[in-house]
C-alpha cells in the first residue's frame, strides 16, 4: 500500500465508529488464518466466543440444530447477541446443517423416511398417508366423546412399537390439561397388543398441566428430557391444547394476549417436532359456527394461530353404531377424505 493511500485509509477509519474500525482491522487478519469451513460446534460459529457460547448453552441452545431453528429475537434474549450477530449465527448454523434449498426429489426421499406412527386402523393410517407423521403438529378436533383422548392413548402405546410394526421405538411425553389420562386404559391397550404392560406404562411420561403458563412450561421442558435425561421421545401429546387458554383468557380484551401466548406454545411444539423428528399430537375442542348454512356447523377453536400451526387437522365425530368418523381437513399433501373406525374395547381399529 503506498503512503498516500495508507493515510487516506487511516483518515477514513478515524471518521468511522470504533466498531467499524475493529472490523476493518479484524477482517484481513481472519483471512490470513487458514479458512475454517467446517462448523462442528457452537464455538465454531462466527461471532460466538466462549462467553457467548456458554450463555447460549445455559439457555438451552447447546446444539447447532437448536440454533438453526431459533429466531434472531430468541438469541438476542438468550445470549446477549446483537440482532445482526444473531442472524449470522443462525445462518451459519443452518448452512452447517445443510439447511436451505433442496431439490424436490431429495425432499420426497426425506419425506418417505419420516417417522409415521400407526393408529392400528388401516383406514385411518391410509387417510393420513401412513399414520401420524413426525416433524409437524397433528391436531384432532371434535366434540366431547369423539375419541380425541382415546387416540392420544393409542398413540402413546403405538409409538413404542418396533418400526416394522408401525411404531417409533420411542417413548411418549403426555401433557394432560384435562385430567383425562388413564393408565388403566393404557394397560388394556398394551395387553391387547401383547406388550409388556409395565414397560409400556414406564415409557409414558405424564404431566398434569394446571394452567396455560404451566402447560407452556411443560412443553418447553420436553427438550430437557431429551437432552439431559437422554430420553428417546418420539411422541408429544397435548390433550387438550386450548382448554386452559380458553379459561385463562376469557375476556374479550385478552384475545390478542392469548393468541400471542398460544403462538409461542405452538412454536415450542413445532420446534420439538422438527428438531427431534417426533410426532406432536394435540387435541382441540369445537365451537358452533352460527353463520354456517350448509355443511357441519362446527369448527376448531383457537383461530388462525392453531390452524396455521397444525399441519394436519382431523375432524372427529361420532358415527353409526358406536363408530367414529375421521375427516381430514385441508392437508398440504393428502387428498381430503373421511374414514370410519372403532375405538371401543381394545382401542383404535378398523370397523
Ligand atoms: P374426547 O377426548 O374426544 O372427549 P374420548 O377419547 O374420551 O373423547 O372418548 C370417550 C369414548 O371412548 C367413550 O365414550 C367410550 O366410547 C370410549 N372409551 C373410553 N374408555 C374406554 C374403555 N376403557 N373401553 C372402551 N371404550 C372406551
Ligand atoms: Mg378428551
Amino acid at each position: 500500500m503506498n503512503e498516500g493511500l495508507k493515510k487516506a485509509t487511516i483518515d477514513g477509519l478515524n471518521k468511522r465508529g470504533k466498531t467499524e474500525i475493529l472490523e476493518q482491522i479484524q477482517e484481513p487478519m481472519e483471512e490470513k488464518q487458514p479458512k475454517k469451513n467446517k462448523v462442528e460446534s457452537i464455538e465454531d460459529l462466527p461471532g460466538v466466543g466462549p462467553a457467548t457460547a456458554e450463555k447460549l448453552k445455559e439457555s438451552g441452545y447447546d446444539t447447532l440444530l437448536s440454533l438453526s431453528v431459533a429466531s434472531p429475537g430468541e438469541l438476542v434474549e438468550a445470549g446477549g447477541l446483537t440482532e445482526a450477530t444473531a442472524r449470522k449465527v443462525i445462518n451459519a448454523a443452518r448452512s452447517s446443517m445443510g439447511m436451505g434449498f433442496e431439490s424436490a426429489d431429495e425432499l420426497l426421499e426425506k419425506r418417505k423416511n419420516l417417522l409415521k406412527v400407526t393408529t392400528n386402523s388401516k383406514a385411518f393410517d391410509s387417510l393420513l398417508g401412513g399414520g401420524f407423521e413426525a416433524g409437524s403438529i397433528t391436531e384432532c378436533f371434535g366434540e366431547f366423546g369423539s375419541s380425541k383422548t382415546q387416540i392420544a392413548h393409542q398413540l402413546a402405546v403405538n409409538v413404542q412399537l418396533p418400526k416394522e410394526k408401525g411404531g417409533g421405538e420411542g417413548i411418549c411425553v403426555y401433557i394432560d390439561s384435562e385430567g383425562a389420562f388413564r393408565p388403566e386404559r393404557i394397560k388394556q391397550m398394551a395387553e391387547f397388543l401383547g406388550l409388556d404392560v409395565t414397560q409400556t406404562l414406564k415409557n409414558i411420561k405424564v404431566a398434569r398441566a394446571f394452567n396455560s403458563d404451566h402447560q407452556m412450561l411443560l412443553a418447553e421442558k420436553v427438550e430437557d428430557l431429551i437432552k439431559e435425561q437422554g430420553l428417546n421421545v418420539k411422541l408429544v401429546v397435548v390433550d387438550s391444547l386450548m382448554s386452559h387458554f380458553r379459561a385463562d383468557f376469557s375476556g374479550r380484551g385478552q384475545l390478542a394476549d392469548r393468541q400471542q401466548k398460544l403462538n409461542k406454545h405452538m412454536h415450542t411444539l413445532q420446534k420439538l417436532a422438527t428438531a427431534y423428528n417426533l410426532v406432536v399430537y394435540v387435541t382441540n375442542q369445537v365451537m358452533s359456527k352460527p353463520d354456517t348454512f350448509f355443511g357441519d356447523p362446527t369448527a376448531a377453536i383457537g383461530g388462525h394461530i392453531v390452524g396455521h400451526n397444525s399441519q394436519t387437522r382431523i375432524y372427529l365425530r361420532k358415527g353409526k353404531k358406536g363408530t367414529r368418523v375421521a375427516k381430514l381437513i385441508d392437508s398440504p399433501h393428502l387428498a381430503d377424505g373421511e374414514i370410519v373406525f372403532n375405538i371401543e374395547e381394545t382401542g383404535v381399529k378398523d370397523v
